[in-house]
């Protein structure tokens, strides 16, 4: 943020022009209707009496804020609404219009403060989140006392305590009691979250009723709510196809219609329709409709104001762009484990095959998944570090066969673990199959190429995946596609519980990505959900890669195209409400504004739109409208 726009727009050097200047018009122009028969004009027709002299001053120091940017825009040959407008107020001067002079003066100066206010209100909004953190941190010192830091002094592996209704100052580790914590302002979700020993928190998140002592894992500066507010900065700072598009158009709209002002001027007296003041008028108010405001600002107020919204509820988009694809989504695939399920697998079952003990198969499995990170290996090692079966042999050469499983080297033997694929010249035992068919997830484990024994594992579905399913499809996400490298008996059995139908199992990493693209061959832009470790190349192969658990993964953050901070797909459908509405909203405001504008330029070269009127409907009117359209999206409820 710039140092200018941490100043509030209402109480710049501008913004105290635009008042005087208002103030200056409304009293000119009581005075001369009140007191005086109304100005009929004329060239040179400025009478320099007591309401006149007020007028002009009104039109002088309003127009004092596009005077200087006009002449640099004509040495840089621009042709901008600084320059517009410079031009309309002297012009209005000289037919001897200084109503409409001051007029222009002070509404286009008060249509550039609330664009620019607009904007910056929708840009702090984020900020004020930090705003929200607590000044002062307890900090324990080695010696257990306790001492005050400011909170910016916070580092990595302070102790910092936090007491009832005190707001978290810093990410870190609980180290001792317990409480629930709202995470609203991080997640999105005012739920409150139970925290205990070991467990992550996040600055600028509230502890309700009991005492947290944390660690800090990060810097003040660096913690997860400093980098949503960073990302959310530069999404804002990125622009939206639409938004180049109308920024394209206007630098043809703009000399178009000033053309046709500088016609309208001159063609019509020298063809001999008429006097020459008439048309002068005409074209004066033709070039004030020339000037693009509101038309460019639609985009990114509404844009802006879609951003903040929804960070404020947890979701972070990484721009304009995302917002456009988000919203316009009508094909989503879900990758299965830890997006539809909780990814805290448990193993149900374990089988040795021949006279293997399943104790034996266990401690070969746990042995090799030791290395690995994948949900399946943490639930395999949990549960035989439960049941005492530390691994100690020695492991060596571990390779890791993503979507297919893991081998490594044990006690000199080779040991597999993972889907059959890995074992294509061995008959399935027919366990495998019957487990597989109870929906649970079935990995094979194998000794120097024979099939030792079989570990069934079970993941729950998460609790608010019907509701997400069922949402998306009611706002229009009609299809949806399970993606997932299990088995199809398990996929199958996930799906009937969410309603859906279509299922690709036993995919690679890279036949998602296939998948993904053939549903963009169908559909126009297709969102894909998922882990953003895991599923990176898929997510990265859809029009909008989204990802859940921002909260505890920075690189998930910083990688997708859209971030669920938190760990669910509870925010999923608001996010593509926020965007569908935006959509609307932007194409709504753009139509808005050219159509007014459109039938304004009839209207003036008609001669039936006064230059008032196009002041105040055309600019005034329009930018209000616009901006009121896009402060709506703020309101939205999740
Ligand atoms: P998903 O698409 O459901 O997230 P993955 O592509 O990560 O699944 O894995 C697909 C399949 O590969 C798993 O169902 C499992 O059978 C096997 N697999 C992958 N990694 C491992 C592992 N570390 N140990 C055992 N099996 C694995
Ligand atoms: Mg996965």
């Amino acid at each position: 943020m710039t140092a200018v726009e941490r100043r509030s727009p209402w109480r710049t050097p501008e913004a105290r022009r635009t008042y005087v200047s208002a103030v200056l018009w409304i009293a000119g122009a009581a005075a001369v209707l009140l007191l005086d028969a109304p100005d009929t004009g004329g060239w040179l027709r400025v009478r320099l009496d007591g309401p006149g002299v007020v007028l002009l001053c009104a039109a002088l120091i309003g127009g004092w804020n596009f005077f200087p940017k006009a002449v640099r825009a004509v040495q840089g040959l621009r042709l901008d609404m600084n320059f517009l407008m410079t031009v309309a107020i002297f012009g209005a001067l000289l037919i001897g219009e200084p109503i409409e002079a001051a007029a222009i003066a002070a509404l286009f100066s008060f249509a550039e403060l609330l664009e620019s206010s607009a904007v910056i209100r929708a840009r702090r909004a984020v900020e004020e989140l930090v705003r929200l953190s607590p000044e002062r941190a307890s900090v324990v010192r080695e010696d257990g006392s306790e001492q005050s830091v400011a909170s910016s002094e916070l580092r990595k592996g302070h102790r910092v305590r936090v007491r009832p209704g005190e707001m978290i100052p810093i990410d870190g580790r609980v180290v001792d009691g317990e409480s629930s914590v709202n995470q609203a302002t991080v997640t999105g979700e005012s739920v409150p979250v139970a925290k205990e020993p070991d467990d992550p928190v996040y600055a600028g998140t509230t502890v309700i009723e009991g005492y947290l002592e944390i660690e800090a894992t990060t810097d003040a500066g660096d913690t997860t709510l400093d980098r949503i507010i960073r990302l959310v900065h530069q999404a804002q700072a990125r622009r939206a196809p639409i938004e180049q598009f109308v920024t394209r158009f206007a630098r043809f709209y703009t000399p178009s219609v000033t053309a046709l002002a500088a016609a309208t001027m001159l063609l019509p007296p020298l063809l001999g329709f008429g006097g020459g003041l008439d048309w002068f008028t005409r074209g004066l108010t033709l070039l004030v409709i020339a000037c693009p405001c509101a038309l460019v600002i639609a985009t990114p107020v509404t844009v802006v104001s879609a951003l903040t919204t929804a960070a404020r509820h947890g979701v972070l988009v990484k721009g304009g762009e995302y917002l456009e694809a988000l919203g316009s989504t009508c094909a989503i695939a879900f990758d299965k484990t830890g997006t539809l399920t909780t990814g805290h697998l448990t193993v149900s079952e374990t089988e040795g095959l021949g006279n293997r003990s399943p104790e034996e198969v266990l401690a070969l499995a746990a042995a090799v998944e030791h290395r690995s990170e994948h949900p399946i290996a943490r639930a395999i090692v949990e549960h035989a570090a439960d049941r005492g079966l530390a691994p100690d042999a020695p492991v060596s050469d571990f390779e890791a066969r993503p979507g297919r499983g893991v081998v490594a080297t044990v006690d000199g033997r080779r040991v597999q673990v993972g889907t059959p694929e890995l074992f294509p010249e061995q008959p399935l035992p027919a366990r495998f199959i019957e487990l597989e068919e109870s929906g649970k997830t079935v990995v094979l484990v194998a000794d120097d190429g024979r099939l030792a024994g079989l570990i069934a594992l079970s993941d729950g579905l998460r609790p608010e995946a019907p509701t997400v399913v069922e949402q998306l499809r009611h706002v229009g996400v009609h299809e949806q596609v399970i993606l997932t490298g299990d088995h199809e008996a398990v996929a199958r059995s996930i799906a009937r519980s969410l309603g859906l139908s279509d299922v690709r199992a036993g995919l690679l990493p890279q036949e998602k990505v296939a998948a993904v693209e053939e549903l963009k061959a169908r559909h126009a832009v297709v969102a894909m959900v998922g882990d953003g470790v895991n599923d990176a190349p898929a997510l990265a192969a859809a029009s909008v890669g989204i990802a859940m658990g921002g909260a505890g993964s920075p690189a998930t953050i910083e990688t997708a195209d859209v971030a669920l901070m938190a760990d669910n797909l509870h925010m999923l459908p608001y996010a593509v409400r926020v965007a569908q509405l935006a959509r609307r909203l932007v194409r709504f405001n753009i139509a808005l504004a050219l159509g007014l504008k459109l039938i304004l330029a009839a209207g003036a070269v008609g001669g039936v739109v006064t230059l008032m009127v196009a002041v105040l409907v055309g600019d005034m009117g329009a930018s209000l409208a616009v901006t009121l359209n896009a402060m709506r999206i703020a309101r939205m409820r999740a």
